[in-house]
């Protein structure tokens, strides 16, 4: 979500602009929720409901399979096609994952380290923005998807990157990743 004030990219759903404060409107964030997969599932049973009978014959039972069903036939979907981004783990590095976040936080070995980035095979360049203070430090794009290298700038935790596999940001094409930890040598 693009904040209007600000320019700042926020996650889906946000209520407020985590740079600025800025409160949302319901309409803002509505629309953001229609381009999320979760929306689109919600799409899929609406036109799964309306080929089947559920409707017709009103059974309670019908309809929770009819939801059950869409919901393995979505979930097979993002499986095979596995679009969410990821970071995998590597012996450069290990790392810990924030769920509610989506925020990776990586301690490196070595003061530059190689990601072994998760991106559908499609996808053929990755964007990297390097933040700090939530400020645009640097921003460059890689078609090599096995030669991602992250620096270890500082411990600080208000530097991070952001991955994504395309100019526009969203829920499941970007991570977050902060490289923390001291480098002892070199
Ligand atoms: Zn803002």
């Amino acid at each position: 979500m693009k904040c209007k004030k600000c320019e700042y990219i926020n996650v889906n759903h946000a209520n407020y602009c985590y740079k600025c404060g800025n409160e949302f409107t319901k309409k803002e964030q509505a629309s953001s929720q229609e381009k999320s997969i979760w929306h689109k599932l919600v799409k899929l049973k609406d036109w799964y409901d309306k080929l089947t009978l559920s409707k017709i014959t009103g059974s309670k039972t019908f309809q929770a399979l009819s939801i059950i069903i869409t919901i393995l036939i979505g979930g097979y979907f993002i499986y095979k096609n596995g679009y969410q981004m990821k970071l995998l783990a590597n012996d450069n590095y290990t790392y810990a994952y924030n769920t509610k976040d989506k925020e990776y936080y990586v301690y490196p070995k070595e003061k530059e380290t190689p990601l072994n980035i998760y991106a559908p095979n499609e996808v053929k360049e990755i964007y990297i923005k390097y933040y700090e203070n939530d400020t645009l430090v640097n921003e460059q794009s890689i078609n090599d998807l096995n030669n991602i290298l992250v620096e270890v700038n500082s411990s600080n935790i208000n530097s991070y990157y952001k991955l994504s596999y395309e100019k526009e940001e969203n829920d499941i094409n970007t991570i977050k990743v902060y490289v923390l930890g001291s480098v002892t040598n070199e």
